[in-house]
């Protein structure tokens, strides 16, 4: 059980490293690998487990650093979990020089235009700001590749599934899906039906 057996880049084991983390939490020994290999991933996990840093990971092994444009998207359900992972991804993808950006509500709307315009390779976010950035086409989307919803239950029940089904329209047909959840509760489980393909389910 080690970081080092999970075939990540140097960079990003580096970044792991340097965070303070020495060994993966039960999540990340179970959720990094299949997360890397691309596969949709189901991770009934609450928080405090090291969620986190298992999505942060598989975002950051699979980027194209060479191409500056969206290619991941993170939803949570409030301003300052969306900030919080900002800075998780930020700091574990400091060796590869990851360009990462929280879009949220609350904050200057032409702030987040011109930092996107500028080029980010992942974007975390609150439903609400994300759909404004996403039709303003402000956030480019025909390259993201990888789309997580974290605490999607917790989503779920502040009203948020009309927007991540409209957001979820918007992104490319064929997309990685991680679902994390520390409850699954029937709408968690129709977006799991209606997203993912093949899901993995893994339950910590
Ligand atoms: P999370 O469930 O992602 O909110 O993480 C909960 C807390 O555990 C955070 O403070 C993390 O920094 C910490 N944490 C996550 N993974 C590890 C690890 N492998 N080793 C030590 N601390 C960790």
């Amino acid at each position: 059980d080690s970081f080092d057996a999970m075939g990540l880049q140097e960079n990003l084991l580096r970044g792991i490293y340097a965070y303070g983390f020495e060994r993966p939490s039960a999540i990340q020994q179970r959720g990094i690998v299949p997360f890397c290999k691309g596969l949709d991933v189901i991770q009934q996990a609450q928080s405090g487990t090291g969620k986190t840093a298992t999505f942060c990971s598989g975002i950051l092994q699979q980027l194209d650093y060479g191409l500056v444009q969206c290619q991941a998207l993170v939803l949570a359900p409030t301003r300052e979990l969306a900030q919080q992972i900002e800075k998780v991804m930020r700091a574990l993808g400091d060796f590869l020089g990851v360009k990462v950006h929280a879009c949220v509500g609350g904050t200057s709307v032409r702030e987040d235009q011109r930092i996107l315009q500028a080029g980010v390779h992942t974007v975390v976010g609150t439903p609400g700001r994300v759909f404004d950035m996403l039709r303003r086409q402000s956030l480019v989307s025909d390259r993201i590749k990888m789309f997580v919803l974290d605490e999607a239950d917790e989503m779920l029940s502040r009203g948020f599934k009309d927007q991540i089904y409209d957001i979820f329209q918007l992104l490319p047909g064929k997309i990685q899906v991680g679902v994390f959840s520390a409850t699954m509760p029937p709408e968690a489980l129709e977006i799991t039906r209606k997203f993912m393909n093949k899901p993995v389910r893994i339950l910590v």
